[in-house]
């Protein structure tokens, strides 16, 4: 079976994880978490990393930050995991959705304007499998409304939105580390952010708002949603190798265009003239009406699992989710373009062990069971 997506390590990773264990520095403090938090923050040109222990938390945090108030608003895109709407209901907030780019993938810009109003306070705007959203006229609604833009970086290490790096763009970004990131600490994630009083709500935040005048005295209520130095160990030693690994995934990416222009059933990744996308994911839409192709992601999913071939479906709308539709969210809206790559989409063996030979395999077989 090839599988859909999973990491590599080598020797520095063992060394630095092995490092921790040795020392005892295996909990929430330590040189790595200092180390991994200033690095990945300057890497993406931000003054300050808040690391914690997944890319939700990092979402919930940057959220917490904004202290919304009841029936505040945040836009962003139908199209998108759980953890982005979520982060929004856990603190309080509305969560307003527009549809997404039928290329990118990533939210339509559009249609953002429409969805302010007198409660809107935050934009969140995520990078669909490695490919910028469309940041700068984002930036200018934010700027002219007073939004706080909150940018989901979690796809889209190493991306770059006109020449500038993805995770740098936001007033607060967040980060996943999850183990079919780009890069990976098994489980984790991080907030980046340039003001120093987010950041350090976001530093409290995570350590259950503990204060360090008087420990057990609360004022606030956080969570735990820390790091540990050994999952941050894991983490810079990864960093050391993100340029490495996200031009893999792009020859793999240009590799599986190159083999599967000729057919005409499939939609595949575009990459806009102001992005340099990491094809964090390899995705593909089957178009409708096609003749004798599948007509639904699903099919196709089951005859490339006959074929040796692991893939996964994309992310099913907010607006068709029953947790939301019960809390009274999202009645009666539609989103067509996110309807339909919840139904047409899914991406192909990604992972950073994949080899050109199995991108020749993968794409006869794509080939084959479309045909
Ligand atoms: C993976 C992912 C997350 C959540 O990260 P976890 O570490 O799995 O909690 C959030 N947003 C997007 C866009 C993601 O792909």
């Amino acid at each position: 079976m090839i599988p859909v997506n999973e990491p590599t390590f080598g020797e520095r990773e063992l060394e630095l994880v092995t490092d921790c264990v040795r020392s005892g520095w295996v909990s929430s403090a330590g040189r790595y978490l200092d180390e991994f938090e200033r690095r990945w923050a300057e890497y993406c040109g931000m003054k300050h990393g808040v690391a914690v222990s997944s890319g939700t938390a990092a979402l919930d945090v940057a959220v917490s930050c904004i202290r919304l108030q009841p029936g505040d608003e945040v836009i962003l895109p139908s199209f998108t995991i759980v953890s982005c709407a979520q982060a929004i209901t856990r603190n309080g907030g509305l969560p307003v959705l527009v549809d997404c780019d039928p290329e990118t993938w990533c939210l339509d810009v559009d249609q953002v304007a429409a969805r302010i109003t007198a409660r809107t306070r935050a934009i969140m705007p995520v990078h669909m499998y490695g490919h910028p959203a469309d940041m700068d006229p984002l930036r200018e609604m934010a700027d002219r409304h007073g939004l706080v833009l909150i940018e989901d970086a979690a796809e889209a290490h190493g991306a770059e939105y006109k020449g500038r790096r993805c995770g740098g763009l936001g007033d607060i970004s967040c980060f996943s580390f999850y183990a079919n990131k780009i890069i990976t600490t098994g489980e984790g994630g991080m907030v980046l952010t340039d003001d120093d009083d987010w950041a350090a709500h976001a530093r409290s935040y995570r350590n259950l708002c503990f204060r360090s005048e008087r420990r057990f005295y609360h004022e606030e209520l956080g969570e735990n949603y820390r790091m540990t130095n050994m999952q941050a160990a894991l983490g810079v030693a990864q960093l050391d190798r993100v340029d490495e690994i996200v031009a893999h995934k792009r020859t793999m990416a240009a590799a599986y265009s190159e083999r599967l222009a000729s057919c005409e059933a499939l939609q595949r990744p575009v990459e806009r003239e102001w992005a340099r996308s990491t094809f964090w994911m390899y995705g593909v839409v089957l178009k409708a009406d096609c003749g004798t192709a599948p007509a639904q992601a699903a099919e196709l999913v089951q005859r490339l699992q006959a074929r040796g071939v692991q893939t996964r479906p994309f992310f099913l709308g907010m607006h068709e989710q029953p947790a939301f539709l019960r809390m009274g969210l999202f009645e009666a809206e539609h989103y067509p373009i996110t309807e339909m790559l919840a139904r047409q989409g899914l991406y192909l063996p990604s992972g950073t062990a994949l080899t050109e030979q199995q991108v020749d395999e993968v794409s006869a077989a794509v080939l084959d069971s479309v045909a």
